[in-house]
């Protein structure tokens, strides 16, 4: 924020003047709605103002005609301010003249006495309020105006704070002994903090300083707190800022916070800039035509010749981060650039046990619980929801009035974030619940019956999140390598909820239409991307490169054919567990949730027995 010193009188009046400056430091919409507000004031003000001073029409005559009408019979009283007289008709109508002369005055005065008419000595010039007003106005208008525009400026980052610095010893003394399982990234940083702890050493030496550092996963990864971690490591200064906040600015004001970021930076060397997000400004230049695109090259072409204007002492580090660095202009990745490239993937088992250590540092685990076991049920989550699953779990053991974190309070926690949080209160009338139920049975019978198909966790038809109901299957292991055939079972899965609604219950309903979303979306990426089908080797990477409509076209039909064979087959295996399916059905609708043994029994030995 801008301190009220810094702004001009005239504005600081507006502002002391109006119940505003609480509002300030809010979003663009409070300062639109500051504006309209201000406006409005102004127009209605003028408005009064407009109507205090209509006054019948004054019409100005010569001193014959002033002299003749004093002494015709219309004349009804006089006014007289300096040298201004003014007759009053007995219509209404004002007459004016201007008599300079006072022995003259004198004379229409005496006549209007000799008529016992009245003569007022009074000024019919506006009062001190509405001269005070006529000054005012204009002059709020313009600090409206002014107000409006300061306040424009600042939102879009004209000045006040671009960027949030922390100090190499401040508060958050985030070490790299926080980051876990992230290894290799921390060794690759290890360069750089040496680099920042002595630019110069590193430069007498020769060694080519690493100026930018390219971090690149996918989110709640831990790019951020390595970024932090590496300038606490070093004891250097942290300026962070969002790659987005560089978006919706006017023309030209996106590369001047850029200048100005790097001039902070470059105060402050040695130290660390942290860009999150830099796709959002990093995008590769010249795509459109549009104004928006043309200032966002323009910022992104200043953070070229910043970097590019970096001694090899200066001892200024960027570190960006994104989670989609094939979108980056390759301008970005030049030596000299963003040169260094490290990736920062989602752990394994064992890394998400190290990341599980650091959060649960002041939680109270009851002894048999066990992060090893945490850490194998919870393939695919990244850092940030491994934060999240432990802090979900100590809520759930406050909720219980529980003095440890239990191992159901994780598993509560785990089916939080898996599936959305429980709807309670909700409430299904059973013809719903029977047909959530048989949705969901569906997915489970095709789940069970594929070859490639993850293990079946838990089904349930409580209804969570916006799902009614929901079937949760979890890799045994960490899935590095994604098999065509693995791929073909999921898509059969998703589209097992809507084989049984079709087969079972005679219907369709829409809840299938996320399944419907998400197996669409694999499939087209195995023939867009993977090039498993009939198409071939191909790959359709950009949205925005330009391709052949009738390239689409045959990617869309190799598509439905994807979904058309494994639609048919999901058919064909909740046909044939039609038995189990029933059972599954009568247990959800009886308990709402069956766990991994009880849909065991359900699909168990019984069938196996029917089809010997
Ligand atoms: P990113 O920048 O990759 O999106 P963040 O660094 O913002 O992810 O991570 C968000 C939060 O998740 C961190 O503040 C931290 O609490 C937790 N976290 C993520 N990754 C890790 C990790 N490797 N080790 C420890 N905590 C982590
Ligand atoms: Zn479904």
């Amino acid at each position: 924020m801008v301190s009220p010193e810094k702004i001009p009188v005239l504005w600081s009046i507006v502002i002391m003047a109006s119940p505003l400056p609480r509002l300030i430091p809010q979003s663009q919409k409070t300062s639109l709605f500051i504006a309209i507000a201000l406006l409005l004031l102004l127009i209605v003000a003028s408005a009064v103002i407009y109507y205090q001073r209509r006054q019948p029409l004054v019409k100005t005559i010569d001193y014959t005609q002033l002299s003749n009408l004093s002494r015709s019979a219309e004349a009804a009283s006089l006014q007289i301010d300096g040298e201004v007289m003014t007759v009053t008709s007995k219509d209404g109508s004002l007459q004016r003249a201007i008599v300079p002369d006072s022995a003259a005055q004198k004379e229409i005065a005496e006549g209007f006495v000799k008529n016992n008419l009245p003569v007022q000595y009074q000024s019919l010039r506006p009062s001190p309020l509405s001269t005070a007003l006529n000054w005012a106005i204009p002059l709020l208008t313009l600090a409206a105006f002014g107000f409006v525009g300061w306040r424009v400026y600042a939102s879009m980052g004209g000045r006040g704070s671009d960027f949030t610095v922390v100090n190499g010893n401040g508060n958050q003394n985030v070490g790299f002994a926080e980051v876990a399982g992230v290894d290799e990234a921390k060794n690759e940083l290890a360069e750089t903090i040496e680099f920042l702890r002595d630019p110069e050493r590193f430069g007498r030496l020769g060694g080519r300083a690493p100026r930018g550092i390219l971090l690149s996963g996918p989110p709640g990864t831990g790019k951020t707190l390595l970024a932090r971690a590496a300038a606490n490591e070093a004891g250097v200064p942290f300026l962070s800022v969002s790659g987005s906040s560089f978006q919706e600015k006017f023309a030209g004001l996106g590369a001047a916070r850029v200048r100005r970021l790097f001039a902070e930076a470059r105060k402050l060397a040695p130290c660390v800039i942290f860009i999150d997000e830099i796709d959002a400004l990093g995008r590769q230049r010249g795509r459109s035509n549009d104004s928006a695109s043309a200032d966002q090259d323009q910022t992104l072409n200043q953070l070229l010749i910043e970097m590019d204007g970096f001694n090899q002492t200066g001892g200024v580090v960027v570190i960006a981060s994104t989670n989609r660095p094939d979108i980056l202009d390759q301008a970005l990745t030049r030596p000299g650039r963003f040169d260094r490239e490290i990736a920062v993937n989602l752990a394994d088992a064992r890394g998400r046990e190290e990341i599980l250590k650091v959060h649960a540092r002041g939680l109270i685990l009851e002894p048999e619980l066990d992060l090893q076991w945490i850490a194998r049920g919870t393939p695919g989550f990244s850092g940030a929801d491994l934060a999240n699953l432990l802090n979900e779990s100590a809520i759930a053991a406050t909720r219980d009035n529980s003095d440890c974190i239990q191992r159901k309070h994780v598993e509560y926690a785990r089916d939080k974030i898996l599936m959305g949080a429980e709807r309670r209160g909700f409430m299904m009338d059973d013809e719903e619940r029977y047909a959530t139920a048989v949705h969901e049975a569906g997915h489970v019978a095709v789940g069970l019956a594929v070859k490639n198909g993850d293990p079946i966790h838990k089904v349930s038809i409580l209804p969570r999140g916006r799902a009614l109901g929901v079937t949760q299957s979890l890799p045994e292991r960490d899935r590095l390598m994604k098999k065509r055939e693995y791929l073909e079972d999921q898509i059969a899965m998703l589209l097992g909820g809507r084989a049984a609604e079709q087969l079972l219950l005679d219907t369709m309903t829409a809840g299938a239409s996320n399944d419907i979303e998400r197996a669409v979306e694999i499939a087209r990426k195995m023939v867009a991307e993977f090039g498993m089908s009939p198409l071939g080797p191909i790959h359709l990477g950009r949205a925005d490169d330009p391709h052949s409509q009738a390239l689409l076209d045959r990617i869309e039909h190799a598509t439905s054919e994807i979904i058309n064979a494994q639609m048919k087959r999901a058919c064909e295996m909740v046909d044939a567990s039609r038995p189990a399916i029933a059972r599954l059905v009568e247990g959800l609708m009886e308990r709402d949730t069956l766990e991994a043994e009880e849909i065991q029994e359900c699909f168990g030995t019984a069938d196996a027995q029917q089809a010997a």
